[in-house]
């Protein structure tokens, strides 16, 4: 292929912050950080294909960490950064992009800016980063109490991630430098005698690393946001059978839902809950009952598109509050069962959602047990200004 990948090194063990999680898995207003960063690239025009770099004892946080994401399949990484970034372009090789950018996962505030302008220098170069200029002094000193001297900052410049690299220097690059320790792609370009650019960074594209980093991320988020809400209802009726699809859990009974997929209406409702938050149409927009693709289909992906188009906006679902309202099957056996599903789904904590039960006292078709009917609460937290706001 011509065009670009993005490599996000999600390969490290560490958490500075006690817990055995490491910390691109932490949450980050309700996701992952990882989630934040390959939605990023994700979403950007320029980004042809994502992939992550992982542990493979990572592999189940990072599926969960993804629903709904369009990422290519992980690979596994090796010990050393150096070396999880070598794997991740040697796995590139078939596909051979042109460019290719090396990102941390920790460096979830990418912005479209700073990852246009990395690209765009590939243009010239055979490797770009972002950068920065320095605004504090620098002081050097010997025995970390006395100042031994001032130390001239005009020439320093501190460098973030993406680090953008023509495809086949940085692979021929990295192969050479294989066994030697470096302390970023660019110097292992640097070694391979590449020229690299230095392009305009963010202060706001900050590495992860300690507790206070984190605390700053989590008051980022939240300050340049907005939450929105969406509401969905849907009913389907009665036929014969022996279960029903509730909530992504299949529950036995001696009635059967009707519909043209699986008749899921407590998804369908938290469909088009989270559609109706982002201004996306509704459920039928997405998936024409008309279309035979979508015959018999599992509900979980018509949830899982809506949430992933939250993601490619840059937004994050907050909860979900989903209702049911049926005589019967009982609904409280399987509660804990759906919760579970419909977090597993959109890749959000369970404790972010919510699923309940009502009758209607006998009332109403529900109440005389002609169908099903679920109506879904969805709370989304946008980006402000939004795409689209302008116009
Ligand atoms: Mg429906």
């Amino acid at each position: 292929m011509s065009g670009c990948v993005a490599l996000v090194l999600a390969g490290g063990s560490g958490s500075r912050f006690g817990g055995p999680t490491p910390k691109q898995y932490l949450d980050l207003a309700g996701r992952p950080i990882l989630a934040h960063t390959l939605a990023a690239f994700a979403a950007h025009p320029g980004v042809d294909a994502v992939r992550a770099v992982i542990r493979a004892e990572d592999r189940a946080a990072y599926d969960r960490a993804t629903s709904g994401l369009d990422l290519l399949d992980p690979v596994i990484g090796g010990a050393e950064r150096q070396e999880s970034a070598r794997l991740g372009l040697e796995s590139l090789a078939a596909m051979a992009p042109d460019r290719v950018l090396i990102h941390d996962a920790a460096r979830p505030f990418v912005d479209a800016g700073t990852i246009s302008r990395t690209i765009a220098a590939l243009d010239d170069m055979p490797a770009a980063v972002p950068a920065l200029p320095l605004a504090d002094t620098l002081k050097r000193s010997d025995d970390g109490r006395m100042v031994a001297a001032t130390v001239d900052r005009g020439r320093l410049w501190r460098v973030q991630t993406p680090q953008g690299f023509r495809y086949a220097e940085i692979l021929a690059a990295h192969r050479a430098a294989a066994g030697r320790v470096l302390t970023d792609d660019a110097a292992v370009a640097e070694e391979a005698d590449l020229a690299v650019a230095l392009v305009t960074g963010s202060d706001d594209n900050f590495k992860i690393t300690t507790e206070d980093d984190l605390a700053r991320a989590r008051r980022l988020v939240t300050g340049a946001a907005e939450t929105r809400i969406g509401q969905g209802f849907d009913v389907h009726g009665f036929v014969a059978g022996d279960h029903v699809m509730l909530c992504g859990v299949r529950i036995p009974h001696e009635r059967a839902l009707f519909g043209h997929s699986d008749a899921d209406a407590g998804l369908h409702a938290a469909t088009d809950a989270i559609l109706g938050a982002i201004g996306a149409g509704d459920i039928g927009v997405h998936f024409p009952p008309s279309d035979p693709r979508w015959k018999g289909a599992p509900s979980d992906r018509f949830l899982a598109h809506a949430a992933g188009l939250v993601a490619a906006l840059g937004g994050e679902i907050v909860n979900l509050d989903i209702t049911l309202i049926c005589e019967a099957p009982r609904i409280g056996p399987h509660r804990a069962a759906m919760v579970a599903r419909v977090a597993e789904i959109i890749g959000l904590a369970p404790a972010r959602i919510s699923v309940k039960a009502t009758t209607t006292e006998g009332l109403g078709f529900a109440g005389r047990g002609e169908g099903i009917a679920a109506q879904a609460v969805a709370s989304v937290r946008m980006p402000f200004p939004a795409a689209g706001d302008a116009g």
